[in-house]
């Protein structure tokens, strides 16, 4: 089978006066004054229910740009049945219509959604345009045209047949339905996640984070003009306890694709245990979760490089990506470098709202998380083994801002060098050079999780014992960058440990778990 060659999405650059900034400008404006009301999608009908709840953007959130209506359990129940009743049809659909349908998709929103879907995530998960244009366009675009190509991959590998036997497998979709629960931090992986596995042949219940309503909405609208048929996709909005505890009870849930956070994912995973015994087939789990993501330097990198990989790894996207850096190991030898290179990159740092397109750093995405990052701000700036050496201010008085923030420790335990705060803080310990393979055991030791992890240095062999000795602790390792920014058919994402089941993002890997073989033997 030979699909359209997958290319990546070029990164627009929203340069002053190019009509992209101008579309997006008049987008966000418009969405800004006017108000949305986002129904669930349930069976191809739009619903309303009598409770609702308003939207807010985090750089604003005392502004209500609309509200979304929350399911309840009879709708999820509604939502479970209909996707059951479209399951066949759509599993027979002939796999080069799905294909066509999420092709689609990828050029709508390459074309005319493309700035309905960045100002709808600038506002709702307060991104920059530059964040948004990464995620909400190119990534998901990315996402939607690889999987395709990754799909005939898989259909096209087929065992050997002899004379007298002829095999081949037939690889059909899961029996039952599939629920997707997504993050509100990357629009990519909300569209996603449902729609890879729709691409396979699945039928799906989708749950968006409440912090991601709006730009989800678009995804659906995206979806339905791209021809999803009824039933495929259903998204309910609500609480997650209901919604998943009625998931969950149904003997034909067959999957979950998971992106949030760890405790969360336990949580899944354990109700799923639970019910074992209740479901016609064993449930598929895919989940990625945190990350306590880390740098490490040796003495012989080159420290602008270094402080490079701290500024963009730790603050781009306000650090809330689960690959953010957010522990740094630094050699004694070039510290002194590393800090005044981060200290005078980190001045030149703009925190404000999207719409002042010269600004780096936005809001993060909720009280909660801002109280969390203020309160080990606070504690480290009244401990004793650690300093702040950059930032420490914040104000929520309009939005939920955090300055970009620095704190050296003295103790590779400390809390922040362990604990995932999601957000733009970033811990650094220094070593004393002759430390360098011991400093490695500790990266190793530190922290539950391993998603990803970056070492720095112009030493092969410093560079070959840190990928030996880190082996397991990061799914995605970077030798002299920022442990971020993987690209959809470059980099497939993902890692193990309290991280996740590291079924990686963007490949074929992940794909394969979102079928069922059926093996057919005919002999002659
Ligand atoms: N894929 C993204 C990256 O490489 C991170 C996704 C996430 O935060 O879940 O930076």
């Amino acid at each position: 089978f030979k699909v359209p060659v997958a290319v990546n999405e070029p990164v627009k650059t929203y340069a002053p006066g190019s009509p992209e900034r101008e579309a997006v400008l008049a987008e966000y404006a418009k969405m800004y004054k006017s108000t949305v009301d986002v129904p669930l999608y349930i069976n191809g009908k739009h619903i309303k229910t009598n409770n609702t709840r308003t939207m807010s953007p985090p750089h604003d959130h005392k502004h209500v740009v609309g509200t979304y209506h929350l399911a309840e359990k009879k709708h999820v129940e509604e939502a479970i049945e209909t996707s059951l009743a479209a399951r066949q049809a759509w599993a027979d659909l002939p796999w080069e219509h799905r294909a066509g349908i999420f092709l689609k998709a990828a050029e709508l929103i390459a074309g005319p959604y493309r700035a309905k879907i960045n100002a709808a995530t600038m506002i709702a998960q307060s991104k920059t345009i530059h964040q948004a244009e990464i995620d909400s366009a190119c990534e998901l675009i990315d996402f939607l045209r690889f999987n395709v190509q990754f799909m005939t991959e898989i259909f096209n590998d087929q065992p050997a047949s002899t004379s007298d036997a002829w095999n081949r497998i037939e690889y059909r979709p899961l029996e039952g339905f599939t629920y997707a629960v997504t993050p509100f931090n990357f629009t990519a992986i909300a569209g996603n996640l449902p729609s890879c596995m729709a691409l396979m042949g699945n039928v799906v219940i989708w749950k968006p984070s409440n912090h991601q309503i709006y730009s989800a909405k678009v995804i659906m609208d995206v979806f339905e003009e791209a021809g999803v048929p009824a039933g495929v996709i259903n998204v309910v909005f609500g609480d997650p306890a209901m919604i998943t505890e009625t998931v969950m009870a149904s003997p034909d849930f067959s999957g979950l694709h998971y992106t949030g956070s760890t405790s969360v994912f336990q949580n899944l995973w354990k109700q799923i245990g639970n019910n074992i015994a209740n479901y016609k087939t064993y449930p598929r789990i895919v989940g990625e979760t945190g990350g306590k993501d880390f740098i490490v330097a040796h003495k012989t990198a080159d420290a602008k490089q270094v402080a490079t990989a701290i500024v963009r790894g730790a603050f781009e996207f306000q650090g809330q990506k689960c690959s953010a850096a957010s522990r740094a190991y630094i050699s004694k030898s070039i510290w002194a470098d590393v800090k005044k290179y981060v200290i005078e990159d980190l001045k030149t740092i703009t925190l404000g709202s999207p719409e002042d397109m010269s600004n780096f750093m936005t809001a993060v995405i909720h009280e909660a998380s801002f109280d969390k990052l203020a309160s080990y701000i606070d504690k480290a700036k009244n401990d004793k083994n650690a300093t702040i050496i950059s930032g420490g201010n914040y104000d929520k008085s309009k939005g939920y801002f955090i300055e970009p923030t620095v704190i050296e420790t003295t103790d590779p335990k400390y809390s922040t060098m362990c604990t995932e705060l999601f957000g733009p803080v970033i811990t650094v310990y220094v070593y004393d050079d002759k430390d360098y393979s011991a400093t490695l055991q500790l990266v190793d030791g530190t922290s539950e999780y391993a998603l990803t992890g970056a070492i720095i240095a112009k030493d092969r062999y410093a560079i070959d014992e840190a990928t030996k000795v880190l082996q397991n602790a990061a799914g995605n390792f970077y030798i002299n960058d920022k442990p971020t920014g993987a690209v959809v058919g470059q980099q497939p994402f993902g890692g193990a440990r309290a991280s996740g089941t590291n079924d990686k993002a963007g490949s074929a890997q992940n794909l394969l778990r979102w079928i069922s073989p059926r093996m057919i033997k005919e002999t002659f």
